[in-house]
């Protein structure tokens, strides 16, 4: 007999592979490393238990404080426009529950991601350490800011939607630094891709979106 546990996580993977080839790779996402990635990643353990039967699915997901944790299809444009190596690092604003920040953490060598729920930040650093992830820091706050002490990242991911692009976050890239961040009003954005290069950034729209707000400073 296969113990029930065993059953539940096969039935887990067979539903995390069909999220990758009929969400992910058949709509047009093309980078390994992220496919490979989301993959690895158990979504359903970063819902509540009454959404496991629907982790995988093609939507975004409530995971309390009115937050939801982004669409998978979604979640993969973001990592794939950002082009993470393995020995970059990461800065992401909105942890939630801490899904995209286990993705990222097999992307690139350090991630920094910074929540403004305590709640929601507790709970997802208790699923991260579960799953033995140990190149993240984690911080609550405001993080519209960005978060300039481990600065400059290579990377920035803000998974809220901001009214403009904050200035502090565009300072806190390095030379070569790429953002991806929903711009908008708080009921529809367009996700842009910032690149940096030689001082200067240029911005390129990747797929009109709506996420939940960034409360802040430099957000809403
Ligand atoms: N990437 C998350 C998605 C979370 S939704 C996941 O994979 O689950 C966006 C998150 O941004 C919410 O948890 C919200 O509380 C948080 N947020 C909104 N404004 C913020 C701010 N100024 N600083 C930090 N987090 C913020």
């Amino acid at each position: 007999m296969i113990p029930i546990s065993t059953q539940q996580e096969d039935l887990y993977l067979k539903q995390r592979r069909a999220m990758v080839d009929t969400q992910l790779r058949r709509r047009g996402i093309r980078d390994e490393r992220v496919l490979e990635a989301m993959l690895q990643v158990p979504r359903h353990e970063f819902v509540l238990d009454s959404y496991r039967a629907q982790a995988y699915e093609d939507h975004p997901i409530p995971i309390g404080e009115d937050q939801t944790v982004s669409q998978p299809f979604i979640v993969a444009v973001c990592l794939q426009a950002l082009e993470l190596k393995e020995t970059e690092s990461v800065l992401e604003i909105g942890t939630g529950s801490g899904y995209q920040t286990a993705l990222l953490a097999l992307l690139a060598r350090n991630v920094y991601t910074v929540e403004r729920h305590p709640s929601l930040a507790h709970i997802a650093e208790a699923t991260l350490g579960r799953l033995g992830l140990t190149n993240i820091r984690l911080a609550v706050g405001d993080g519209s800011q960005g978060w300039r002490e481990y600065s400059p990242y290579d990377a920035v991911l803000v998974s809220a939607a901001a009214p403009r692009i904050p200035q502090s976050l565009l300072e806190q890239l390095s030379g070569t630094g790429r953002m991806v961040i929903p711009v908008g009003t708080q009921h529809t954005q367009e996700l842009q891709l910032i690149r940096k290069r030689g001082g200067e950034y240029s911005a390129e729209t990747l797929e009109g979106c709506r996420f939940v707000p960034l409360v802040g400073t430099e957000g809403f």
